[in-house]
């Protein structure tokens, strides 16, 4: 909410894009915003579908653009690639524009892998935020929203009988959950995470191999911890506790995730199936 709030002061006429596997809160915080705003395609991997985007952008060029880039969908794990993004805007001659990253999960795997997809400043992004609950394993809902100083700036406005210049929009702040976060790198560092990291992207590999070596069509995308199958019956779903999206569902390999937990999912997904395949009930 934060980022597209500075995207917003910035450019308060600017038409806000985002894919159609963009997180449900996004919608929420446009509805309170009331910014105006499209939704674009996506291909079946969850990423976005470029020419749509090319499209709708080129139809309302005279509109500064608010992108939104999912780094890292909730369904599917797919990354949005914010360099043919800017080619499109390039491509365009859009010059106001803003780039919101979305990277709730993946902006914590991304940093810790070899060959990254960009996520950060340095790949043209205007502000990122990262949760705190998932990855870095907050017990209490919490998260990191990154911007530059001099957008900050903008939306800072001074208050005197707190004696500082307010730039949130929450007022009062929780100082716990900034500790726990500061407690999970005091106890990883860097190097546990990348550790971390690499663990559960290879419990994610494992289960697609276990997947499809006993005939169920999982995949994954490339550095995503989330795996994709087929939708299998209620009873799974319940056991489990698995989000379902129409027919597919997913498991994401968090570090308490095993190679004996994906044994057991992959097989009752299997046992499920033999009951009744027609429907998969
Ligand atoms: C989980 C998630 C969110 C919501 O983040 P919270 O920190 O839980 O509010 C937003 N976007 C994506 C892509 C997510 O996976």
């Amino acid at each position: 909410m934060y980022g597209l709030y500075i995207g917003r002061e910035m450019f308060p006429d600017g038409v806000v894009y985002f894919s159609q596997d963009t997180h449900y809160s996004v919608v929420k915080i446009l509805r309170v915003l009331k910014s105006r705003n499209i939704m674009i395609k996506s291909q079946d991997s969850g990423e976005i579908d470029y020419e749509d985007l090319y499209e709708t952008i080129r139809i309302n060029r005279d509109s500064p653009v608010i992108f939104i880039a999912n780094i890292g969908t909730t369904m599917k794990g797919a990354v949005d690639d914010v360099g043919r993004v800017r080619k499109i805007l390039d491509d365009l001659v859009i010059t106001n524009f803003y780039i919101h990253a979305d990277a709730a999960l993946s902006g914590m795997v991304l940093p810790f892998v070899d060959e990254p997809q960009p996520y950060g400043f340095d790949a043209g992004f205007d502000s990122v935020a990262v949760s705190g609950h998932k990855m870095i394993g907050s017990p209490m809902p919490c998260g990191v929203a990154l911007t530059k100083r001099e957008y900050v700036g903008r939306i800072a406005r001074s208050i005197e009988y707190v004696g500082v210049l307010d730039t949130t929009l929450t007022g009062s702040r929780n100082a716990i959950t900034p500790l726990m976060l500061w407690y999970a790198f005091e106890q990883h560092g860097l190097d546990g995470f990348r550790e971390i990291v690499g663990e559960c992207i290879s419990v994610a590999e494992y289960a697609v191999s276990r997947f499809n070596d006993s005939g169920i069509p999982a995949w994954r995308n490339r550095n995503s911890v989330t795996v994709v199958f087929p939708r299998p019956s209620e009873e799974v779903i319940r056991r489990w506790q698995l989000a379902p999206y129409e027919d597919i569902a997913h498991l994401i390999a968090m570090p308490h995730v095993t190679r004996e937990i994906i044994d057991r999912v992959v097989d009752d997904c299997l046992r499920s199936q033999q009951t009744n395949p027609s429907t998969g009930e």
